[in-house]
């Protein structure tokens, strides 16, 4: 079992692999998917991120099956599903860090600071426009919206609960799609 001084490592180190080296290390091979099936999963952190295609979070922590416990959705906001999803995550995988992965040039942050869209949609730049208020500089808003939902996510009882106890840490980070590197919340 990984701790959240770990964790945090290893997703360092695999951006800066994935950032920085020609290959991706991560195995996806009939051994590991075999492994899994067999012992079950315990990965070492969850991921919360945005839909986009140009952020996919194994890729870029240069990890394979197993590792990350993955929610997604547009924007990386937070509703009732993703909270559960979290808590899951946490309580039963125990994994001892969430990551808020916002990213750069997201399209949910430009969209609501366009004035926002229309059917479901509205529900996720609604809650975007909660997390950036009056703020218009993209790449603030950015880091505004990840915050929220690192927020959003202690106000669960059972996360903040955890935190509280050290075994979970909840961070925001933010992903450039043009550099491959990750900034993390420290
Ligand atoms: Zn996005």
């Amino acid at each position: 079992m990984e701790t959240f001084v770990e964790a945090l490592k290893k997703l360092k180190e695999g951006d800066v692999c994935f950032a920085h080296a020609d290959h991706n290390p991560a195995h996806f091979d009939d051994a590991v998917r075999h492994d899994l099936a067999d012992h079950g999963q315990h990965p070492y952190a969850a991921v919360i991120t945005c839909g986009d295609s140009r952020v996919p979070p194994e890729h870029i922590f240069s990890v394979g099956l197993g590792s990350l416990f993955v929610i997604r959705n547009a924007g990386n906001v937070i509703g009732p599903f993703e909270l559960g999803s979290a808590e899951y995550a946490a309580e039963h995988l125990q994994v001892p860090l969430i990551l808020v992965l916002g990213h750069t040039h997201c399209g949910a942050v430009e969209s609501t600071l366009a004035g926002g869209a229309g059917g479901h949609i509205k529900e996720i730049t609604d809650e975007v426009k909660r997390a950036i208020g009056e703020e218009t500089d993209p790449r603030k808003c950015e880091w505004l919206n990840a915050r929220h939902s690192v927020k959003v996510l202690r106000d669960s009882e059972i996360l903040s609960h955890l935190e509280k106890e050290g075994k979970v840490r909840i961070m925001a980070a933010i992903y450039d799609i043009e550099t491959g590197e990750v900034t993390f919340d420290e």
